[in-house]
């Protein structure tokens, strides 16, 4: 007895899917390659819309997907372009010697490897047929392949036999001719788990083959096959089963089977089988057993031990309103009635996830597995919640997965997570909250601000004091992130609005009749950057030392907002009283050219203008001079 499987496939086939179900499927394998006994006769089932003459009475139970394997290329569901490339080289009589089929699992790599074998050994009804596309199905191999016992196709599970010594078996047999048909054909599945010795000694054979031999590999980790046996193969990648395609064949197996399934029901089988088809059909069988009468989509839902997405989106939906307790509350009904905390974690994950989609694209939400029901919720929250909000919930529900993994009690854990998301879901961002803070509208200037001059309002308009014309609150970046900066920021905003400028700050200066600061301030400062609570300045030499402390000290006890003054290098910007003089500087040239003043100084050739005053000047010095006696009281902040 050769040592890799010649055993009839069907059957083989028919233990393997009964029991990969639930990820066993190596243990199954191994099973097949050990039971040895006659197999059911095989069913000629076509796939197809009529299935009418399906005579089921007299057989023996058989799991659907061994019942409904595809027996032809078109009976594949969703490979359309794999058929169209395999037809053109099967018509130009290009077949290569090396096929690799990849795909997920149940997708049907190995069903597809038996297609092809029939096709390349198929001689039609008449016998006379070449290599098709379309293998008759009932000339003597195709129907040995069909019921795996052709002795010229030859089967083995690599991830049961992955030595080096399996490998040498075939390449030894690869001499010999074909028994009785065209090609000696040899199906290797799972090809990824060779070893690298295997490999090897494959690959020699692969370089140079017989005419007679084809290998058909089929690997779900086509990553993990060498490169140098890949690009000997032609690669074909079956792709995912789209849902269209899966329901519609779950539907017409179900009619066939005579089974009376809700399209509900049906739509969870699809969305659990996750593209693949084998999956599909299991599920259906199970649902199919579970259900007397109609098998509605609670039954499937119980079968798959899914949480009811209603009741998902009940709580995604409480907790995006930021209801606490109404969120604990439905989690807790849900722990309840059996559901797993984490999983219903990951199922408001998906949630998160399925809302973004929608609003990006929004032909989404037409997607035939969603009941119209949840289509219509979906739909209404994609419209409503912002993307960030959507972003936010996937990063927290990600965190809270982890979490809810780690904890001693996953409830508990879930829990927390549910309140905390409850709590931020509807934050705004940090970016939004400084971008709040630069469109806040500027309050009304100060009651009874002193001086003369109101307190600007607004950004725009040149500044009278050039130098100084500060760069507005839009200038540079906002406040540093992190919570508590973003509390602080809040709480300033209004106190902070109304110093859009550094004008502003002189301004609250001159109000509150500190004459000392606003003549440092005015000598000594050279203003590198303004924000409403941030002023950076470099001192000019004569500065005093706590000129920075003592201002930051001083608006902090006007405004009752924590205002960051900071010493910078290199900032060469006039102070304020350096503008001045380059004003009065101006002034006196002025003064000087006016025809008044050139008359005076013509008869009194001795005389020069000594100074130059507006009034705004004299009211400034008369407010500076009549409080220079309250110096003692900052004393002590000197001090510091
Ligand atoms: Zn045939």
């Amino acid at each position: 007895m050769a040592k890799f499987c010649v055993m009839p496939q069907d059957y083989h086939a028919g233990v393997r899917a009964a029991i990969s179900f639930g990820g066993r499927t190596a243990r199954a394998r191994i099973l097949c390659a050990c039971i040895r006994q006659p197999p059911n006769p095989p069913q000629k089932v076509p796939m197809s819309d009529t299935p009418a003459d399906i005579t089921r009475e007299a057989q023996p139970y058989q799991v659907l997907a061994r019942k409904y394997r595809p027996e032809t290329f078109a009976d594949l569901v969703g490979q359309e372009a794999m058929v169209r490339t395999l037809k053109n080289a099967f018509e130009s009589d290009r077949i290569a010697q090396a096929f690799v089929m990849t795909g997920i699992r149940g997708v049907g790599k190995t069903t597809t490897a038996r297609i092809i074998a029939k096709g390349m050994n198929c001689i039609g009804p008449d016998g006379q047929g070449g290599p098709t596309v379309e293998p008759c199905g009932q000339c003597e191999h195709c129907v040995a392949i069909a019921e795996g016992r052709h002795v010229d196709v030859m089967e083995m599970d690599a991830a049961s036999r992955t030595g080096v010594g399996d490998i040498r078996e075939i390449i030894e047999s690869v001499h010999y001719r074909a028994a009785s048909a065209r090609y000696k054909i040899y199906i290797i599945d799972e090809v990824h788990m060779l070893s690298t010795s295997a490999f090897n000694a494959l690959l020699k054979t692969l370089e140079e083959p017989p005419a007679h031999v084809k290998f058909i590999f089929a690997t779900t980790e086509i990553r993990k096959v060498p490169v140098t046996v890949l690009s000997r193969c032609q690669r074909f990648d079956l792709r995912r089963i789209e849902p269209e395609d899966m329901l519609a064949m779950l539907k017409r197996i179900a009619k066939a089977e005579g089974a009376e399934i809700a399209d509900d029901a049906m739509a969870l089988i699809t969305r659990a089988a996750e593209g693949s088809a084998r999956d599909a059909q299991s599920l259906l069988d199970q649902a199919i057993s579970h259900g007397a009468g109609e098998t509605t989509a609670d039954q499937v839902r119980a079968m798959l031990g899914l949480a009811d997405r209603g009741r998902v989106l009940d709580l995604f939906d409480l907790i995006m309103r930021g209801d606490a307790a109404g969120a604990l509350w439905e989690i807790g009904a849900q722990y309840s009635d059996g559901a797993d905390p984490m999983a219903v974690l990951r199922d408001l994950a998906e949630v998160a996830h399925w809302v973004s989609v929608i609003k990006i694209t929004p032909e989404t939400a037409e997607d035939p597995t969603v009941s119209p029901d949840e289509r219509t919720r979906g739909q209404a929250m994609a419209e409503k919640l912002p993307m960030r909000v959507l972003a936010r919930m996937w990063q927290m529900l990600l965190t809270a997965l982890e979490e809810v993994g780690n904890a001693p009690n996953a409830m508990m854990a879930a829990e927390m997570a549910v309140i905390r998301m409850t709590h931020v879901a509807d934050l705004p961002t940090p970016e939004e909250l400084v971008k709040r803070l630069k469109d806040a509208p500027t309050p009304p200037p100060m009651p009874g601000g002193g001086g003369g001059a109101p307190a600007p309002v607004g950004n725009g308009g040149a500044h009278a004091q050039g130098g100084f014309a500060p760069s507005g609150p839009s200038g540079s970046s906002g406040p540093a992130g992190g919570p508590t900066a973003l509390a602080v920021a809040q709480a300033s905003e209004s106190a902070l609005a109304q110093y859009a400028r550094f004008e502003d700050v002189l301004q609250l200066i001159r109000h509150h009749r500190d004459g000392l600061l606003q003549v440092q301030v005015e000598e000594y400062v050279r203003l590198a950057s303004y924000q409403p609570g941030r002023i950076e300045f470099t001192p000019t030499d004569d500065a005093p030392k706590d000129l920075a402390a003592r201002l930051a000290q001083r608006l902090q006890g006007w405004t009752g907002v924590r205002w960051g003054v900071t010493l910078v290098n290199g900032c060469e910007e006039p102070t304020v009283s350096e503008v001045r003089d380059g004003e009065k500087l101006a002034l006196r040239q002025e003064a000087e050219a006016h025809p008044l003043v050139q008359a005076v100084i013509a008869a009194f050739p001795k005389a020069k203008v000594s100074e130059i005053r507006s009034a705004e000047d004299l009211v400034h010095e008369a407010a500076v001079e009549g409080l220079q006696e309250v110096e003692d009281e900052w004393d002590p902040f000197e001090e510091e």
